[in-house]
């Protein structure tokens, strides 16, 4: 029998015995959740075991084509950072294409092509010469944007929440092990649209690395196990419609196919 419910039950025989005052007690003691919230994980490739999603954070602007054609000079700026619900994952597995489906209140609903690195060991001011220890492993994923909905919110100077961080927006493959990939300092990354090139670019292209990023957020944030790290996207971001096909690729990692319905 499993411990919590050989507790339930004796502490349901030490209710029916006692006084109201005991049984008040016994209740306070142990707090009782009226529902549960399901867990964030993301499989780990090549086992069975799941990566529990603790937060997760994206780079904004972290390729220089990509920031100028976003409005801004990629030289004066530093790297900056939001995040998304961690419930925003849609698991990729690789070898099979996964219905995605179209989110309510956009007309310009855009891929992002991303390297994500997930953390199995954080803590505050983390060199950058430390901060690859850090991390646990890496995947393809993409940081879907409701556009029109983001620069909207940007031009009134308000939050980017309703752009960004909405369910379904952060699709990503089974992570790989960094042990066995190595650092993902270079390689092709791209991304097609019903089999059409729309990103292409190589990760040595990302003004801060994946060392740099770690270092820099744990500056503004503890940075803990379980969190996860978009690192940005290159230029030519663009939009789907419902039917596309998105096919998603770095070197050295599988593809993820994801089709907007
Ligand atoms: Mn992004």
């Amino acid at each position: 029998m499993k411990s919590s419910k050989r507790r339930h039950l004796l502490q349901a025989a030490v209710l029916m015995t006692a006084g109201a005052g005991v049984r008040e007690r016994a209740e306070a003691q142990t707090p009782r959740m009226p529902f549960v919230v399901a867990p964030t994980s993301i499989p780990i490739s090549g086992s069975t075991d799941l990566f529990p999603v603790r937060r997760i954070y994206c780079i904004g602007r972290n390729y220089a084509a990509h920031a100028r054609e976003m409005g801004s000079d990629p030289a004066r700026e530093p790297p900056f950072f939001f995040q998304k619900p961690t419930d925003a994952v849609q698991v990729v597995p690789p070898g099979v294409t996964v219905d995605h489906p179209y989110p309510t209140l956009t007309q310009n609903y855009h891929y992002e092509i991303e390297l994500v690195a997930a953390l199995d060991k954080g803590g505050r001011d983390i060199s950058v010469e430390r901060a690859l220890a850090c991390v646990f492993a890496y995947t393809v994923g993409l940081d879907m944007t409701r556009r029109d909905l983001q620069r909207a919110m940007g031009d009134e100077k308000k939050p980017w929440e309703i752009g960004k961080s909405f369910d379904h927006s952060a699709p990503l493959g089974p992570l790989h092990l960094a042990t066995k990939t190595g650092p993902f300092t270079e390689g092709a990354i791209w991304l097609k649209v019903n089999g059409q090139v729309k990103q292409s670019a190589n990760l040595n292209q990302m003004i801060w690395s994946v060392a740099e990023q770690v270092s820099k957020l744990s500056q503004a944030f503890e940075l803990m196990p379980g969190d996860i790290i978009y690192s940005g996207t290159p230029e030519n971001v663009g939009p789907v419609v419902k039917g596309d096909v998105m096919t998603g690729h770095i070197d050295r990692l599988p593809d993820i196919s994801v089709k907007v319905v």
